[in-house]
C-alpha cells in the first residue's frame, strides 16, 4: 500500500465505484473532498462517448461531487485529444450523437456530413442516434481505405432495469464483418484513454492509480497502461471472480471509503 501515498493523480471510473446510479456510494464524497483540500488531482474517467462532460458534470454535481469540465474524461474527449495531437483540424466522418459531433466541431474539427468529400478519418462512437444512413456511409468509407478510429470498444451498455443496449463495438463489429476493417480503440481498457491523461498534464506512471469496478475494463486498462490498479467491489466484480482472473488488480478495496481510511490515516 505503500506506493498509494506516491499517487499525485487518481482516476475513477464512476457507476459502481463513485455512485450507483443516483446514489453515492459510502466514502466517495469524502474521498474526493480530501483529495481537493490536499490538491491531489483527480479524474472521472467513462466509456460513454454518447454524452458531453457537461452531461457528467451536472449529475456529478447533483450528487454533491466537487468537479469541473476539466476533470471528465470520456472516450469522446480521449478521442478529440489524441486526434488533436496528431492531425488538428481533420476532416472527420462521424457516427456518433450529435452531442459528440458538437464536441469535435467546437475543438476545431471539420465534422463533415457527406462521405463523399475529402475525409481523414471514421470516427465511431457509442451512437443513440445511429441510422441505417450512416451504416451505408461508414462502410462505404471503409471500403475507401480511410484511417478509422473507434472511441472505445463496449459491445452492451448497461440500461436500467437489467437491460442492455447495442453500443459501439457492436458498431464495429458489424462493420469489421462488412469490410474486414478493424479501428484503433481509445477508451477502456486500451492504454490510449488512460495515456490522454497522463501525458496531457506531464505525471510519472507511477504517480497514477485507476480504480473501478470491473476487471476487463478498468482494471486491464489499467495494467496495460502500467499504471496502478485498485479494484472496489461495489460493483460488478464479486471476490470469488479474482481467482479465474488474468486481470489482477494491484489492490483490492471493500469500497472506495477503505481508500479514504487508507490516504487519511497514512498521508496526514
Ligand atoms: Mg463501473
Amino acid at each position: 500500500m505503500n506506493k498509494i501515498k506516491n499517487i499525485k493523480c487518481f482516476i475513477f471510473d464512476m457507476d459502481g465505484t463513485i455512485y450507483h446510479d443516483n446514489n453515492l456510494i459510502d466514502g466517495s464524497l469524502e474521498l474526493i473532498n480530501y483529495l481537493k483540500e490536499k490538491k491531489i488531482d483527480y479524474y472521472f474517467l467513462t466509456n460513454n462517448s454518447s454524452k458531453n462532460t457537461k452531461e457528467y458534470l451536472i449529475k456529478l454535481k447533483s450528487l454533491g461531487i466537487p468537479a469541473t469540465n476539466s476533470n471528465i474524461i470520456t472516450s469522446g474527449t480521449a478521442t478529440i485529444q489524441y486526434l488533436n495531437s496528431i492531425k488538428p483540424q481533420a476532416n472527420l466522418f462521424i457516427v456518433g450523437t450529435n452531442s459528440l459531433k458538437k464536441q469535435f466541431s467546437d475543438s476545431g474539427f471539420l465534422v463533415k456530413e457527406n462521405p463523399k468529400e475529402k475525409i481523414d478519418y471514421l470516427v465511431v462512437g457509442y451512437d443513440t442516434e445511429l441510422t441505417y444512413q450512416k451504416l451505408v456511409d461508414a462502410v462505404y468509407l471503409l471500403s475507401k481505405n480511410v484511417k478509422y478510429i473507434a472511441t472505445h470498444p463496449d459491445l452492451l451498455y448497461p440500461a436500467k432495469d437489467n437491460l442492455y443496449y447495442p453500443d459501439c463495438g457492436l458498431f464495429t463489429y458489424m462493420l469489421k464483418v462488412a469490410t474486414g476493417r478493424k479501428p484503433l480503440v481509445i477508451g477502456k481498457p486500451e492504454k490510449a484513454i488512460f495515456e490522454s491523461i497522463i501525458f496531457e498534464k506531464g505525471y510519472k506512471k507511477t504517480e497514477v492509480m485507476m480504480l473501478g469496478d470491473r476487471l476487463y475494463t478498468d482494471i486491464k486498462g489499467a495494467l496495460n497502461a502500467n499504471i496502478l490498479a485498485g479494484l472496489v467491489l461495489t460493483g460488478e466484480t464479486k471476490e470469488k471472480d479474482l481467482e479465474k482472473t488474468t486481470y489482477k488488480p494491484t489492490y483490492v478495496f471493500n469500497s472506495i471509503k477503505d481508500l479514504y481510511l487508507f490516504l487519511k490515516e497514512n498521508k496526514d
